[in-house]
């Protein structure tokens, strides 16, 4: 089975609400408010999931970070945060130190390859 949830259409997320969408139409969007955010992809892929459709991306889908909803989750501009397990807008400087520790991996990464 493909490890990868589909991503399915762009969202607005400010809303907050489950983006689990087995059709990925409005019709069946799951009308849940969002208590999860997922993060599928190092490129900051991310997503909404009540309860229940987290349960289902545990089980079923790789996933690069998760943290429950808080209030800058989904809003423009803000910024993962991986150890503080939140979203944050990128003006604290903590935030901004955060934002660059993550890119620093794939920095890394790419140097290692080019080496060998
Ligand atoms: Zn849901
Ligand atoms: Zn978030």
């Amino acid at each position: 089975m493909q490890p990868f949830a589909p991503l399915g259409r762009n969202l607005d997320h400010r809303g907050q609400k489950c983006s689990y969408s087995p059709g990925d139409t409005d019709t069946t969007d799951c009308p849940a408010d969002a208590t999860w955010h997922i993060l599928w992809t190092t490129e900051l892929d991310n997503g909404f999931a009540c309860d229940p459709h987290m349960a289902v991306a545990r089980e079923r889908f790789v996933f690069v970070d998760s943290h429950q909803v808080g209030p800058d989750c989904g809003m423009p501009g803000r910024v993962w945060h991986y150890t503080q397990k939140r979203c944050l807008h990128p003006d604290e400087p903590s935030t901004r130190r955060a934002a660059v520790a993550l890119l620093e991996p794939a920095a890394g990464a790419r140097q290692d390859g080019a080496q060998q």
